[in-house]
């Protein structure tokens, strides 16, 4: 390995480069990593941990309404976007200086600098610096898809969304995956008008059609306006600094801001891989092996540049398989089954394993059961919102194999039920459980 500057070189520092950087140079490698924006990645900096503070401050608008049936004297109450944005700002810099520091202490190099790979052993930093490394570690992550239209370029994305100058009063978001309905959801507790466009009316695909079927019909009772079976012609600056929007099948109408979230794509434009030998896929993504491992071999590729589960405990645990396998001695794969994932709508949802049709396909036979419910605090608050329940079993062996909820705290009851799901129990052993009572979870082993 001495040939080399460093027996591993990453490019980008989010969640599978840092988690890779950080155990490989405990390993006993020499490490180097460069980041062009932020060192902790999207997750971090723009992506789960802001909008997860978003979803809390938004959560209040709610519970201060609630509180009056609680007996709590809450006075007329007022939001201030920018007292919000910036103390979350400020924790995301918190955290950018806790990664940088873990990984500092951990003696990787850190490069604050785009690099590209012009060898199977070198990469190339926007400094025209040149680098030898045994090993290439691509954890470039992915950017936001923007359609291309007239006028598009007036939108932006959820790079942006964090730092807005003031609550937009009308906002548009398009897109119907997790990130367009979580914004919707923020943006309409906030007191935005949120009208979220899609090109069908399909919201959440991949998710159990139950949950997402309800999760819409509660958003449009919150005020949220879906257009569906639409797309995009043009969009105009006003002089009022909003924008004129026409999309097909509709009446124009104006809004102040416009959100996409279209889906994501792997950051390998530039990269220089295809030039050195690395086979890319239609759509950009780094093909690798299930040791992470693309078609030169002494380039690797973890996270959402790989394109196969585009969520962060995803890229950490690909990370930590190709430290502990190249450098750790300790060789291993990634489990990609049961893989649990949540939306932080109003109210959450989340889930793991098959959905009802995925199961129907896949099983033939499938028992299924549900709770639906109205949550003992919702009651009290006289919120006519209900939660579901949906538990998916092998129709022969009673094996769970699919967990779908929507209500409060939703993915924080999800998590602890993924591991009995993970660990292939049955529904009799949910049964065999005693209830906790009263919470929601228990809505769990009292399924019908
Ligand atoms: P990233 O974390 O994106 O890191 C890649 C890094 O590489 C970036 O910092 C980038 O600047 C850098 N880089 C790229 N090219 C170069 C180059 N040429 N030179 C130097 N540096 C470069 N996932 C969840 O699990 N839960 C959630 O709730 C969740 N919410 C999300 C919300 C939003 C709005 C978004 C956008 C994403 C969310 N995700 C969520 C997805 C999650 O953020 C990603 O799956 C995760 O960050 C992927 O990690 P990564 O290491 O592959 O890439």
């Amino acid at each position: 390995m001495a040939d080399f500057e460093f027996d591993l070189f990453v490019i980008g520092a989010g969640s599978g480069g840092t988690r890779a950087s950080r155990v490989s140079a405990a390993h006993g490698a020499r490490v180097a990593v460069a980041e062009e924006y932020r060192v902790g990645g999207t997750c971090v900096i723009r992506g789960c941990v802001p909008k997860k503070l978003l979803v809390y401050g938004a959560h209040f608008a709610e519970d201060l309404k609630d509180a009056r049936r609680f007996g709590w004297d809450v006075p007329d109450c007022h939001f201030d976007w920018t007292v919000l944005r910036d103390n979350v700002l400020a924790d995301v810099d918190r955290l950018n200086g806790l990664y940088t520091q873990t990984l500092d202490n951990n003696g990787v190099e850190i490069f604050l600098e785009h690099a590209t790979v012009t060898g199977p052993h070198e990469v190339t930093l926007a400094s025209g610096r040149k680098i030898t490394a045994k090993y290439i570690l691509v954890a470039s992550g992915a950017h936001p898809h923007v359609p291309d239209f007239p006028g598009s370029d007036l939108g932006i994305t959820s790079n942006e969304v964090f730092h807005l100058n003031a609550l937009p009063k009308r906002i548009l978001i398009a897109g119907g995956g997790y990130i367009a309905n979580e914004f919707a959801g923020i943006f309409n507790e906030l007191g935005s008008h949120v009208t979220l466009v899609n090109r069908t009316d399909v919201i959440l695909r991949g998710y159990d059609h139950s949950i997402r079927d309800r999760l819409l019909q509660i958003s449009i009772t919150k005020g949220i306006d879906f257009r569906f079976h639409t797309d995009f012609k043009k969009i105009e600056q006003l002089e009022s600094g909003g924008f004129r929007v026409e999309l097909t099948k509709h009446e124009p109408f104006e809004v102040d801001c416009v959100l996409f979230a279209t889906g994501r794509v792997p950051n390998t434009r530039g990269l220089g891989l295809a030039e050195v030998g690395v086979e890319l896929d239609d759509k950009g993504a780094v093909k690798v092996d299930a040791d992470n491992r693309s078609s030169v071999d002494s380039i690797y590729a973890v996270g959402d540049v790989t394109n196969r589960v585009q969520l962060t405990p995803v890229a950490i645990r690909e990370g930590q398989a190709f430290a502990d396998t190249v450098f750790g001695n300790k060789p291993h794969q990634v489990d990609y089954s049961c893989i649990p994932s949540a939306v932080f709508s109003h109210p959450p949802m989340a889930g793991v394993g098959m959905t009802e049709s995925e199961a129907k396909n896949k099983l033939g036979s499938v028992a299924v059961y549900m709770s639906d419910f109205r949550a003992m605090k919702n009651v009290l608050a006289d919120r006519h919102e209900r939660a579901l329940y949906k538990m998916i079993c092998d129709g022969t062996t009673g094996k769970v194999v699919g967990l779908h909820m929507i209500g409060p705290d939703a993915p924080e009851i999800l998590q602890a039920a993924a591991i009995a799901v993970k660990a292939g129990l049955t529904k009799d052993a949910f049964d065999q459980t005693v209830a906790l009572h009263p919470t929601m979870s228990e809505e769990l082993v009292l399924m019908k």
